[in-house]
């Protein structure tokens, strides 16, 4: 066991993560190992009808055998608890700071526990998600799977790459409206859609869009995800970032939401944009900070997209 593990219930598991496997090759156990072979995950059920994973030969609250009855978990899980590895050594699964984690599979009624490559204790919390990072050869062996890695899903960082380049002159009009705490969009004069940035023709039916509206600096949130690796601009992980649509808007921009537990985030929410202080604006979306629940009751989106 490694010293540097901190937590009781974490390094009793790590314990026995290497040795039970090479151990005791029974049936059980060499089932799960042939599946991971062919990378799934099964767990094995007890008389009780819970799923054990790793798989056991007897059910560990009643010492009766388990069923034959394999179960396909996860791939993915939840971290339920880790020890964080700051200086990892010869034989541990990365050579790089991680984590050594309990995750329960999806499915699964028990954890188990494997490496997670989060990057930084930071990223850790207990719910985290996380799925198997599987080595390009499988040999029918625990290490068959490197480690775990948080699921992420971000929608954010493409858009920042798409501000940070020269804008062009239908950008220009809409990050000079944002520094001035205000979302500028454009009008299409024959199918009256409202486009948010600014934008100088209709992607709907190509006319040219030359009246600029402001819209308000409310709107609903219509998709979201959850975000797992932190972000310096970010509220702390998990945090999530949206589609947002603005009020008098007809397509949704994409933003940070803030003030809110990630798991409280919803479509349908309704939200307001927290600027920056004036002085500390510029040219970029980054004058909003976040947006964040202004407690109106949720707006039903059916009536809320596709309208003016
Ligand atoms: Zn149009």
């Amino acid at each position: 066991m490694p010293s540097d593990v901190s937590g009781d219930l974490v390094a009793t598991h790590v314990l026995e993560f290497p040795g039970g496997y090479t151990r005791t090759t029974g049936p059980v156990i060499g089932r799960f190992l042939t599946e991971l072979r062919d990378r799934r995950l099964v767990g094995v059920r007890t008389a009780g009808g819970r799923v054990l994973v790793p798989p056991l030969e007897y059910d560990p609250d009643t010492g009766e055998p388990v069923t034959e009855e394999y179960v396909e978990v996860g791939p993915a899980g939840t971290v339920e608890a880790w020890a964080w590895v700051g200086s990892p050594r010869p034989g541990h699964p990365l050579d790089r700071p991680f984590a050594w984690a309990l995750i329960e599979l999806d499915g699964a009624d028990t954890a188990l526990v494997h490496a997670v490559d989060a990057g930084s204790p930071k990223a850790l919390r207990p719910g985290l998600r996380v799925r198997p990072r599987w080595r390009g050869v499988t040999t029918g062996h625990i290490t068959d799977i490197e480690c775990f890695v948080p699921e992420v899903t971000s929608l954010v960082a493409p858009v920042r790459a798409e501000y940070r380049v020269t804008p062009g002159r239908a950008l220009t009009r809409f990050l000079k409206g944002v520094r001035d705490g205000r979302f500028v969009g454009g009008r299409c004069t024959d199918c009256a859609a409202v486009y948010v940035p600014y934008r100088e023709s209709c992607p709907a039916c190509g006319s040219v869009i030359e009246e600029e509206v402001e819209v308000a600096d409310t709107g609903t949130v219509t998709t979201f995800a959850i975000n797992n690796l932190p972000d310096p601009r970010a509220p702390e992980v998990p945090f999530v970032s949206a589609y947002v649509l603005l009020d008098g808007a007809d397509t949704p921009v994409i933003a940070l939401i803030g003030g809110v537990p990630a798991r409280e985030v919803r479509q349908g929410m309704r939200v307001r944009a927290v600027w920056v202080p004036p002085e500390e604006r510029t040219l970029s979306m980054t004058n909003v900070k976040w947006f964040e629940p202004t407690g109106e009751p949720d707006a039903d989106l059916d009536d809320s997209t596709g309208g003016a």
